[in-house]
């Protein structure tokens, strides 16, 4: 099975793309026709209609006596989504390749990703540009998979594409679901992390969220409608699928105009 088998599976639908960051665990306030969740998520929401993990997991597969990585290939391993999705490099890896379907992810500078399309599905999911700045080892592209999941959503035809947990910031979470924490280790080094405008970040979040900006021009030029539900860097850097929500999940709870006002005081994200 290939993903040119999915192609418009889901026309005029809407996706929500639940992702890693602390915001996911408001997901349920999102209604959706489709959910794809992408790595851990698999553990919090058991029934996803597709589950996406591009990452190459040759280095964790040799390591499962390292507590990390052990943890990293049972989430792999987890079954429980209608359709997987996984990195061709990867499949050999799983123990279960029922439902699963091999992707690969190709890498777009930003100059270039007007000459691609949401909607096409080419050599494959769309990766970020090449991290510039400091912290990783090895080459990487930015975008995360959140990137490929939302390119995910544009092949299936859906009309508009939510995503939340694309937080971009720690809080004291790194996580939504128990997942090792971003610390130094043979892919990161210390000097990944940076107090910025407030928050706390990484530099690759920051190149991340300056794709985004070219790619939700890209996404609005291909008819896909994304809103960004999870107040973090995208927010900050005033993109405008996280400028559409005026009231964070909090305050949508809120009855009275007092209680409203005084919450309002200290939150970032109602208005
Ligand atoms: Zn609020």
């Amino acid at each position: 099975m290939s993903l040119e088998f999915l192609r418009n599976a889901h026309e005029d639908k809407v996706a929500l793309v639940v992702l890693g960051g602390p915001s996911a665990q408001y997901w349920k306030n999102i209604k959706a026709d489709v959910i794809i969740g992408v790595n851990g998520v698999n553990d919090k929401i058991k029934d996803l209609d597709y589950w996406l993990c591009t990452e190459n997991m040759a280095y964790p597969s040799q390591h499962i006596d390292e507590r990390r990585y052990q943890t990293i290939m049972e989430m792999f391993n987890r079954t429980g989504a209608d359709c997987r999705l996984v990195n061709s490099k990867s499949v050999k890896f799983l123990k279960n390749k029922e439902n699963v379907i091999a992707i690969d992810r190709i890498g777009v500078e930003k100059e270039d990703l007007h000459l691609y399309s949401f909607r096409r599905f080419e050599e494959g999911l769309i990766n970020g540009s090449l991290l510039k700045s400091q912290g990783m080892r090895g080459a990487v592209r930015v975008g995360t998979v959140a990137l490929q999941a939302i390119h995910l959503a544009g092949i299936l035809g859906c009309a508009e594409v939510h995503t939340i947990g694309f937080d971009l910031f720690f809080q004291d979470k790194h996580h939504w679901y128990e997942y090792p924490i971003y610390e130094e280790t043979r892919f990161f080094t210390e000097d990944m992390f940076i107090d910025y405008n407030g928050i706390r970040t990484m530099w690759f979040w920051l190149e991340t969220a300056d794709y985004m900006k070219i790619a939700e021009d890209v996404m609005i030029r291909d008819g896909l409608d994304w809103t960004d539900h999870s107040h973090g860097l995208l927010k900050k850097e005033e993109l405008r699928a996280a400028s559409k929500i005026k009231m964070c999940f909090y305050g949508e709870t809120i009855i009275g105009k007092k209680e409203y006002e005084e919450h309002r005081q200290f939150c970032e994200v109602c208005e």
